[in-house]
């Protein structure tokens, strides 16, 4: 039996096993069988993370807080949780290689999930046009005409990082206004391969093997019109990624998972959450792993709480040592 069990592995699921593993807790933490760090893999430079006066590339970043949450003993699993069974006294993880974990206490890090604009031809084309990832794809737009659908802070981030390799960047945006910060807006704007096409919504993907249009509708007239482009960057934020746990622990009405106060307790007695999982407004690599602080003291307490009670009614308390699993 492990004393804490970490799903997720980016900046809240680090810090979480950095300060769990300090405590002694000897955690896990299930990483993912495709890639460790989360969101931040995917992403160039971070500047605005405190500590790093030059910014941190997103990748190092997170092999980084990899490294100092083993330096500590953490033991990191690269593999995928498919079942969690969090109700009882004793919570049961399966992974998709069939092995199964238990333990006293478990914190949810799951992150979230690019959302998609829901049409035909959106995932047929993935690959072929279509992309999530602009420090992925980017390299195959050179000198090509592509558009990054959306209007805060990735999608800006992504249209300055593609002027690199694009010959121009369209920016479609379903509003005359902005969502992203002010410098992210300057840096985009004065940028001349950017070009924003405002009040505009894509409804259609367009082509056979490639992308080849985007169909727009114009927000306020209702016109519609066509965009011949090669590449189409959808950047329209992010979903908590709850599957897994929302029949099992509550929600809120904006699909993160539910918590008390401003603790990481959710509605189970012994299941944390922390990082966007639970954050609807924040979303910074910042606010994550400080969530993920919060998450491993509050489950330091349970879990010493828990010993406490087991100590005053004389019953012999599992642990780490007597490992079954
Ligand atoms: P976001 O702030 O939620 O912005 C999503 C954008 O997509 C909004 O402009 C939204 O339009 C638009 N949108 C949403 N659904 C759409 C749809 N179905 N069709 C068309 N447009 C749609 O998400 P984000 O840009 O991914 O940022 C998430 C968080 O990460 C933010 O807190 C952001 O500050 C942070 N972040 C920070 C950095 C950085 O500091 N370097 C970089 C990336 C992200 P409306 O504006 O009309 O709602």
């Amino acid at each position: 039996m492990h004393d804490v069990v970490i799903i997720g592995s980016g900046p809240a699921g680090w810090t979480a096993a950095i300060y769990t593993a300090r405590a002694g807790l000897k955690p896990v933490v299930i990483a993912s069988s495709v890639e460790t760090g989360g969101e931040l893999m995917k992403t160039t430079a971070v500047e605005n993370f405190p500590g790093f006066p030059d910014g941190v590339q997103g990748p190092d970043l997170m092999t980084q807080m990899q490294q100092q949450a083993e330096r500590f003993g953490t033991e990191v699993v690269y593999d995928d949780v498919t079942d969690v069974k969090l109700l009882g006294d004793t919570k049961v993880l399966t992974t998709s290689l069939g092995d199964t974990y238990e333990a006293r206490s478990v914190i949810i890090s799951t992150g979230s999930a690019y959302r998609r604009l829901d049409l035909p031809n959106e995932d047929r084309l993935s690959g072929h046009g279509v992309s999530w990832c602009a420090t992925c794809d980017g390299f195959f737009f050179r000198d090509k005409v592509i558009a990054v659908v959306g209007g805060g802070d990735s999608a800006l981030e992504e249209a300055t990082f593609l002027t690199r390799f694009a010959s121009k960047v369209y920016l479609i945006h379903r509003r005359d206004e902005l969502r992203a910060s002010k410098i992210m807006q300057q840096r985009a704007l004065a940028n001349e391969k950017i070009e924003p096409i405002w009040n505009s919504q894509v409804v259609a993907i367009e082509g056979e093997d490639e992308l080849r249009s985007v169909e727009l509708q114009n927000t306020v007239t209702g016109e519609r019109s066509t965009l011949d482009i090669e590449g189409l960057f959808i950047a329209i934020g992010n979903d908590p990624r709850t599957d897994l746990f929302a029949d099992q622990v509550d929600l809120t009405t904006e699909g993160t998972i539910a918590v008390e106060g401003r603790s990481s307790r959710t509605s189970v007695p012994g299941v944390f959450a922390a990082g966007d999982v639970l954050d609807a407004t924040y979303r910074q690599a910042i606010t994550a792993a400080g969530s993920g602080c919060v998450a491993a003291i509050d489950c330091e307490h349970y879990l010493a709480d828990l010993d406490d009670q087991a100590d005053e009614a004389g019953v012999p308390m599992a642990s780490a040592e007597t490992a079954a699993v």
